[in-house]
């Protein structure tokens, strides 16, 4: 379902580059779910931005669903991550001027859904927060705007879903919640769910978990 083969990433700072990814490869089929884990530093959200197609590798390719990512265009490129794709962000990326409903209607408003707001309420309902459905990301708790985030990433019943650290912000208690529910709508859609985490619990609940080591990945279990 989604492939990376030898990729080569490289960020340059003045005159230096600080190489991050250094040949990492991966394979992941469609419906399971892997954590990647590694230090911080260690290029994870790199790799979910690679993955993702939102950043160019120096070299190496990235096939999704039988597409060579970064041989396309980007507006292909866009089109696939909004058609096929959900990112929870670390940092969530809510649009502060939309309340939660607008926020998680957004991809489907997006696609020219007529129903956007209806399946927005739906599920935002089931995420527990049908109450909070006309506030705005300013005046909720980071737990809250996590499943905003994690709402709007799913509304489109993406084949992919990434999630870069989805409990990192969060309480034992909200963060069990919201991994519950990644994985329940996970297994609903037969999605692909790549988390990064450094929470080995929630690692420990995906099939398989791959370690990012000097710029490349390793199988810790599979
Ligand atoms: P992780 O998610 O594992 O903490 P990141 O992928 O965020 O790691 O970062 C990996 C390395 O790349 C870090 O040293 C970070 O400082 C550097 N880095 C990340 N993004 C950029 C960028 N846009 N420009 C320059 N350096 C970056
Ligand atoms: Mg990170």
């Amino acid at each position: 379902m989604i492939s990376l083969d030898d990729v080569h990433l490289a960020y340059s700072a003045g005159d230096t580059t600080i190489p991050v990814l250094k040949g990492a490869s991966l394979d992941v089929e469609q419906g399971q779910s892997v954590a990647i884990i590694g230090p911080s530093g260690s290029g994870k959200s790199s790799l979910l931005l690679v993955l993702t197609g939102l950043e160019t590798p120096d070299s190496g390719s990235v096939v999704f669903s039988g597409k060579s990512l970064h041989t396309l265009s980007s507006d292909a490129r866009a089109d696939i991550r909004r058609d096929d794709i959900g990112i929870v962000f670390q940092s969530f990326h809510l649009i502060p001027s939309l309340t939660a409903c607008e926020n998680v209607a957004l991809p489907l408003d997006i696609a020219g859904s007529e129903s956007a707001r209806t399946q927005a309420a739906e599920l935002l309902e089931r995420v527990g927060l049908g109450h909070r459905a006309h506030h705005y990301p300013n005046a909720m708790s980071g737990g809250e705007r996590q499943r905003v985030a994690i709402a709007r990433a799913l509304i489109h019943k993406p084949s992919l879903i990434v999630a870069d650290e989805p409990t990192g912000n969060l309480d034992n208690q909200t963060g069990d919640a919201v991994a519950d529910l990644l994985f329940e709508l996970n297994q609903e859609n037969d999605a692909t769910l790549l988390l990064v985490t450094h929470d080995p619990a929630l690692a420990a609940r995906c099939e398989r978990q791959v370690r990012l080591h000097e710029g490349s990945l390793q199988t810790v279990s599979a």
